[in-house]
């Protein structure tokens, strides 16, 4: 098995499906929605820590975290 095919860490955050966006009419306006067709217009289930997974099953990493699994795989 190489470098290269480490599984990523899946942080909600890097997630390809994510969008933030702003909804002025919820309490805390600063919202994180899916896109991913299954759950398209929900809330991602996240969590958004720095060291904790999600265990979402859609998640797939984004531009971000490919890149740093490149830069780590060097
Ligand atoms: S719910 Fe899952 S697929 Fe959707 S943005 Fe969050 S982690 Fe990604």
């Amino acid at each position: 098995m190489s470098m290269t095919d480490r599984p990523l860490p899946k942080m909600a955050f890097e997630c390809q499906w994510l969008r933030r966006t702003i909804e002025p009419s919820r309490p805390d306006p600063y919202v994180m929605l899916c896109t991913h067709i299954v759950r398209d217009g929900q809330d991602c289930i996240g969590p958004f820590l720095e060291d904790m997974e999600t265990n979402c099953g859609l998640w797939d990493p984004n531009d971000q975290a490919r890149a740093r699994a490149k830069r780590l795989a060097r």
